[in-house]
């Protein structure tokens, strides 16, 4: 008899090999309502808990629990030791016994969203998408508003809109008024747009009034992962002057179900863009130890057709300035924050992270195989996707973030 191969039996460069190893939560079709913490590996999911107990581990604590606040509070040194404990179970082979049992195929779970989203904050680091966003609804000003290279931008978006990954996004309704347009009218947007980001989920909450050094990054932020801001162009132009950003933003926002810890990225690591003014002492990291930027190659998809390939490396600013920014005013970090990097665009046409720049604002529509695109139809899935470089040449491919549109009601 043939030897059965083994889930744990990867292909060599599996991207979601040991060295990966991101975080979900999922339950099965037998127990739709046991919610369990799921971590990815190969084509399976392996369920964490149920082999922290099997295997007799400390970690079952953090492990056996229907969503990842408690692993995500308990802090760095957790982190790593969790990880390093998984790392052993998907590889040693004198576990199998005990861990293949507990593989699930990832297209018999459900996945769901990982963590209760605390507060939600949404950036605009990316300066060419700044700049292209400014040139289209300020042809005749400035591209970058004074204040831009001196501080990471960002608004408060809506927690309790964040949706995991497959969840269906209803068009929006609101109000709209173009330039022509003599008083504003109702309806569904007819501008419904895209921004590709990565989100950055917190874990370590701190204290109000205390600010988070530039430094502490790692002791706070547990993971990363896809974010799609969904955005009505025409709600948001008419409504966002002089508060920003509001109803054209927080009908949806969707989000990867896979966390990727920081501690599988750090062969991604890369300096950001060489600085064009000097920054305030709290934003400064000519000095810091680590490079601050994240080398992610990410990809967007409408309908299965690649759109375009923003890269992540170019972004002004970086995860760690964001965070110091949020909490310079002494405003606290609760587990389970959320913070999005902002429309990732690269200085090339084919690198955009919006249909608003993709398009011009619908002056150059997209040719896909289903007709011209200026924004999305009903009907249309939007599907970002990524990679970065993992240890020793390998790769982690970040779990993809898809949706698709449906009429509004
Ligand atoms: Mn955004």
């Amino acid at each position: 008899m043939p030897e059965q191969s083994s889930p744990l039996d990867l292909a060599e460069g599996d991207p979601f090999g040991p060295h990966h190893l991101p975080y979900g939560v999922f339950s099965t079709p037998e127990h739709p309502d046991d919610r369990r913490v799921g971590v990815r590996i190969g084509g399976h999911v392996l369920d964490a808990g149920a082999a922290a107990q099997a295997l007799g581990s400390p970690y079952a604590r953090l492990l056996a629990q229907p969503g990842l606040m408690p692993l995500l509070a308990a802090g760095r040194t957790a982190w790593r030791d969790v990880r390093r404990a998984l790392t052993a179970w998907v590889t040693v082979p004198a576990h199998r016994p005990d861990i293949e049992p507990l593989l699930h195929p990832l297209d018999a779970v459900t996945m769901h969203l990982p963590y209760e989203v605390a507060d939600y904050v949404d950036f605009y680091a990316s300066e060419h998408h700044a700049t292209n966003v400014g040139r289209i609804f300020r042809p005749d000003g400035a591209a970058l508003t004074p204040n831009w290279k001196h501080l990471p931008i960002g608004y408060h978006g809506r927690a309790g809109t964040v949706v995991v990954s497959g969840t269906e996004v209803v068009r929006p309704s609101g109000q709209r008024k173009a330039p022509s347009d003599p008083v504003p009218v109702f309806g569904p947007s007819v501008k419904l747009d895209i921004e590709a980001e990565v989100g950055f989920v917190v874990g370590v909450p701190s204290r109000q009034g205390s600010p988070v050094a530039l430094g502490d990054f790692r002791e706070h932020v547990f993971g990363l992962s896809l974010l799609n801001d969904w955005s009505a162009r025409d709600i948001q132009a008419w409504e966002y002057v002089p508060l920003g950003p509001f109803l054209g933003k927080s009908f949806a926002t969707s989000v990867s179900a896979w966390v990727t810890p920081l501690e599988a990225l750090d062969a991604a690591r890369t300096a950001p863009p060489a600085r064009d003014v000097g920054l305030l002492p709290y934003l400064d990291d000519a000095d810091e130890e680590e490079p601050g930027g994240f080398d992610i190659r990410i990809s967007v998809a409408i309908n299965g057709q690649v759109v375009s390939e923003p890269p992540f490396s170019s972004m002004y600013w970086t995860a760690a300035q964001q965070l110091a920014q949020m909490t310079v005013n002494g405003a606290s970090l609760r587990t389970g924050d959320l913070y999005g990097s902002g429309t990732v665009s690269g200085a090339e046409p084919g690198e955009r992270g919006s249909l608003l720049e993709l398009t011009w604002n619908g002056r150059d529509p997209l040719d896909l195989p289903e007709g011209k695109r200026t924004f999305l139809e009903d009907g249309d899935t939007v599907t970002l996707s990524a990679w970065a470089p993992g240890p020793h040449g390998t790769r982690v491919e970040l779990g993809e973030v898809t949706g698709r549109i449906v009429p509004a009601r």
